[in-house]
């Protein structure tokens, strides 16, 4: 697997993405060490839970710092276009780079992107042709670490029975309530957020349109190219396999050649 490192210059977004490593940090920390690991001891839940807990984070840290550091499909300065797809390029104003049609100048990146959907400050990248996938991945790992993150909060006041071989004296005890509290907050806001953004992510690339075609002055066009849903994802995934849509290390290879040039604008 051989990976092309891209690091994007910009202190915001290094205070943005700092705050997603904080927020993914604090509960990786504390759901265990409060409620997962003590109950597991005490023989309450079984150790399944414990990893699989374990693996969701994974998972969603791994794909954060993939979006984030994968080539979102920056063109080259001097790029090779084939003679019949010349008439789909076109000069960038900004950068005075010739790029394919559906790319964007970013000018947080200074560079343009290939069918670009939008720079997102959260991962301190763009979301272009090549990382989609991997931004994708992050809504939706980030959706179910929070979902059960959420879950054992609320289990282990409602539900879960009590612990008795606590050390009354640890820090982790005596502030349980503020840390699950905290914990709880944050659950709630990141599976709100990352639902919502999921879903528009899901539909943009369902009915093959970018956040910022659908945002530009062609938004009343009718867009949408017939194809499955199989199809759609297999083709921002850059694999047919499924199960291969869910695992962040791994390379993207096109489907087909040209994907960037289908245009309805
Ligand atoms: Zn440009
Ligand atoms: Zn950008």
């Amino acid at each position: 697997m051989k990976l092309r490192l891209h690091f994007v210059v910009d202190p915001m977004g290094w205070l943005c993405i700092g705050i997603v490593f904080g927020i993914w940090f604090y509960n990786t920390l504390f759901v265990p060490k409060l409620v997962l690991l003590p109950h597991y001891h005490e023989g309450h839940i079984p150790w399944a839970l414990v990893v699989w807990y374990y693996i969701a984070s994974a998972l969603c840290v791994a794909a954060l710092f993939r979006a984030s550091l994968a080539d979102p499909g920056r063109l080259p300065v001097d790029p090779h276009i084939p003679h019949s797809e010349r008439e789909h390029w076109e000069l960038c104003n900004k950068c005075n780079l010739m790029r394919p049609r559906r790319s964007h100048h970013c000018s947080r990146c200074g560079h343009c992107v290939r069918r670009m959907d939008h720079h997102c400050p959260w991962i301190n990248n763009c979301v272009g042709e090549d990382n989609h996938w991997l931004f994708l991945q992050l809504c939706f790992y980030a959706q179910v670490l929070s979902l059960f993150t959420l879950v054992l909060d609320f289990c282990q006041y409602y539900y879960f029975q009590p612990l008795t071989k606590l050390d009354q004296e640890k820090f982790t005890t005596r502030h349980e309530l503020a840390l699950l509290r905290v914990s709880a907050l944050m659950g709630v806001v990141m599976f709100g957020g990352m639902t919502s953004l999921f879903y528009t992510q899901l539909t943009g690339i369902l009915t093959d349109m970018t956040t910022i075609e659908k945002m530009s002055q062609f938004s009343n066009e009718v867009y949408g190219a017939k194809r499955s849903w199989q199809w759609a994802l297999a083709e921002v995934c850059g694999t047919r396999w499924k199960l291969l849509w869910f695992i962040p290390l791994r390379s993207r290879q096109p489907l087909q050649a040209g994907h960037h040039l289908r245009s309805h604008v």
